[in-house]
């Protein structure tokens, strides 16, 4: 699911994983609303890097890399004019701000936005380098490691899992395909033990919640598991030794925040849905 929110152009690392939590205020009428048919975008892209200007072999649908200059290529409908392009990622995030100015998310895109701003300086401080030099990656990969750790903290375990995929998909991006199968299975492992949020202020709601209640059925797990089999593919080996490549970390990390479902558990279910995805 994550994947495919991000290949449509989803800005997950750039929100924040707590941004997600919050609900934005949506406008309540229970009267019927006449059905709204958003006109049709009028189609501009081309088969052209917006980095390099490389000519391509196929028009891009989605965000992919250029094969040339190996930057990523975003696809966005522009609001302002209604028109589809390529774009890169400054004329993206363009568009997406625009976007969340108008369907009311800007506040949370915003807070995002100022995030990197402040983290971009820590971080050229931190390597005596001027701001304009640390690299987008630096930035982004400061946030992830700050979100896990704050979820971490706070026995926000669903925050936490979040981090995890939002990790898989970075490394993924970087080409570190092998770290990011890794990734995906513990954070598809931890989301078979249905995690919940506890209270951040170190309140003792265990009473009221409990960290995790594992259900090890499929249904939630789906679209993990099928973002796990890609990945498999891409490296080329099997369920069972794309499992055993990426065990150690599972259930290290289980044992380590005492996950009641046994990895030895969620691997034969992986195993067994991996093998033989239901159709
Ligand atoms: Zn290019």
């Amino acid at each position: 699911m994550l994947l495919d929110w991000l290949s449509e152009g989803g800005t997950l690392t750039n929100m924040g994983l707590f941004n997600r939590s919050k609900k934005v205020e949506v406008n309540r009428v229970s009267r019927p609303r006449p059905v709204f048919t958003p006109p049709q975008a009028r189609d501009e892209r081309v088969a052209a890097c917006p980095s390099c200007g490389a000519e391509l072999k196929k028009v891009p649908g989605a965000a992919t890399k250029c094969p040339h200059c190996h930057e990523v290529m975003f696809v966005r409908t522009d609001p302002r004019d209604n028109t589809r392009r390529v774009l890169t990622a400054e004329g993206a995030r363009d568009v997406d701000d625009e976007r969340a100015k108008r369907d009311g998310t800007w506040e949370f895109v915003k807070a995002g936005r100022d995030r990197e701003v402040a983290t971009r300086k820590k971080l050229g401080v931190q390597f005596k380098m001027s701001p304009e030099s640390v690299s987008d990656n630096d930035v982004q990969w400061a946030i992830l490691n700050e979100n896990a750790v704050e979820a971490m903290k706070h026995a926000n375990w669903l925050d936490y899992m979040f981090v995890q995929w939002d990790i898989a998909i970075e490394l993924s991006d970087r080409g570190s395909t092998e770290r990011a199968a890794s990734f995906m299975v513990w954070a598809c492992y931890l989301r078979m033990n249905d995690p919940n949020n506890m209270h951040p202020q170190g309140v003792d709601m265990a009473s009221v919640y409990k960290p995790f209640s594992p259900k090890p059925e499929f249904g939630q797990v789906s679209g993990e598991l099928q973002s796990i089999r890609r990945v498999f593919d891409e490296l080329g080996v099997s369920v069972d030794e794309g499992l055993e490549k990426c065990s150690a970390k599972a259930e290290r990390e289980g044992q380590s925040i005492h996950l009641p479902l046994p990895w030895a558990q969620a691997r034969e279910l992986m195993y067994s849905w991996l093998n033989d995805p239901p159709t």
